[in-house]
């Protein structure tokens, strides 16, 4: 039996960080994944971009991560998002920030951020070894023995990054959190989070339009973010942003144009009486959303009588969009729920019960929104696991 002073099981960004972590702190280290490639759900982040961070202040991260975020007041203390940047500037790979401090590959290419990482890694000399699936983890006297199919590995430090039990096809299956109950550590209710949310629309007509900037209002909760039409209903984060507030049965409303009062929308119209409808609308939404507004109204603006030209301003500011459930656990972005962190050193991220056995990423009952902050928290939570605390 081959022994190290560290194994990690997962190799998701908290697995991979976790493992560059160890290794830099001069330990002997192993990484088990059982997918044949590294980063399988990373690779898919912003959109096959990889959103690798985000580069707000700490008030903005814990403001993106409202499943727990303060439980991570001193994880970010030793290891933050500004860390995360300089890294991956320091191993050559140059980062660019979009819209809402969302930090991506300057490539565009989730690759570079995973190949940045298996090399450091190799670097280091860190033991990888994909398509190798973890089967069962017991702890005997003082050191915990990791099974696979056909072998066994000793350490004295374990560290889960098993990630959640949402896209398990990526590979998160929850393994993690038996993990924790083989070892009588408590797990809260595993939650959908940041799902994308069904609708009874008319969305065939909208279908595939992203939306930059657009409101979503249900009740006290105002969001606005990017949003996306899909065929089922709506995603892109404002949406996803939404989904933790209802359920189905909700009416929720679209503003098009956040940025102008139905006064100054009025105003517009009065302005463009000369023009059509479809042509004054594409001046301020997307054309095929123009067509579908103007559906309903004679062809000029001149055309319009006062109620219409407010049914034409509600439509732009508040259009109806009945909600009827949203995606399942599997098929929404984050978890909700994980490994009870009352149960976890915030400083260590060590079991209080488990001397050696750590947890780190969405194994934890940490969610947060897209844009990045998932993928902070868990290298973040990554390298404080894999650093030695004295
Ligand atoms: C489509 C999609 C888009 C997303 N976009 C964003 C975004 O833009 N911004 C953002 O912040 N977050 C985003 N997320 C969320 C983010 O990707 C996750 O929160 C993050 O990847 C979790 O990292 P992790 O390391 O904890 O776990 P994971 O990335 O899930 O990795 C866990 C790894 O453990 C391995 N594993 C599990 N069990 C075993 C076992 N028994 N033996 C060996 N290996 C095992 C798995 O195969 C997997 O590779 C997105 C998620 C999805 C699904």
């Amino acid at each position: 039996m081959t022994s190290y002073d560290t194994i990690i099981i997962g190799a998701g960004p908290a697995g991979m960080m976790a493992a560059i972590s160890s290794a830099f702190y001069g330990n002997k280290t192993l990484l088990l994944e059982k997918n044949r490639r590294l980063g399988k759900k990373l690779a898919g982040t912003g959109g096959g971009r990889c959103n690798v961070t985000n580069n707000g202040s700490l008030e903005d991260l814990l403001e993106g991560i409202p499943g727990n975020g303060r439980f991570l007041y001193s994880v970010f203390s030793q290891f933050d998002n500004h860390d995360i940047i300089r890294f991956f500037e320091e191993n050559g790979v140059k980062l660019k920030v979009e819209d809402h401090g969302r930090v991506f590959p300057t490539t565009d290419r989730s690759q570079t951020i995973i190949k940045a990482l298996e090399m450091k890694m190799l670097e280091l000399g860190v033991d990888i070894r994909t398509d190798t699936e973890v089967v069962s983890v017991k702890k005997v006297e003082d050191l915990f023995r990791v099974r696979t199919a056909d072998q066994e590995f000793a350490t004295g430090k374990l560290i889960v990054t098993t990630g959640g039990k949402s896209y398990p096809s990526t590979g998160s299956t929850g393994f993690g959190h038996e993990i924790a109950r083989h070892f009588k550590m408590e797990v809260t209710d595993l939650e959908a989070a940041e799902s994308p949310i069904l609708t009874d629309f008319p969305h065939k007509a909208l279908q595939g339009i992203s939306l930059d900037e657009v409101t979503l209002r249900y009740g006290k909760h105002v969001i606005t973010h990017d949003l996306l039409f899909t065929h089922f209903g709506l995603s892109g984060p404002a949406a996803l942003r939404l989904s933790s507030f209802v359920s189905g049965g909700e009416v929720a409303e679209l503003d098009f144009l956040p940025q102008m009062s139905p006064e100054e929308l009025a105003a517009y119209l009065a302005q463009q009486r000369e023009k059509s409808i479809k042509n004054t609308l594409k001046a301020l939404v997307p054309e095929r959303v123009a067509d579908f507004l103007a559906s309903d109204f004679p062809e000029k603006v001149k055309h319009l009588n006062p109620s219409q030209t407010q049914a034409l301003i509600d439509k732009l500011k508040k259009l109806p969009i009945p909600i009827t459930g949203k995606m399942s656990l599997a098929r929404s972005f984050v978890t909700k729920g994980g490994v009870d962190l009352r149960e976890i050193n915030p400083k260590t991220l060590e079991s209080k019960k488990v001397p050696g056995l750590h947890f780190a990423g969405e194994v934890l009952d940490i969610n947060a929104h897209t844009g990045g902050f998932n993928i902070t928290y868990c290298l973040c939570t990554g390298w404080v696991a894999g650093m030695p605390h004295y």
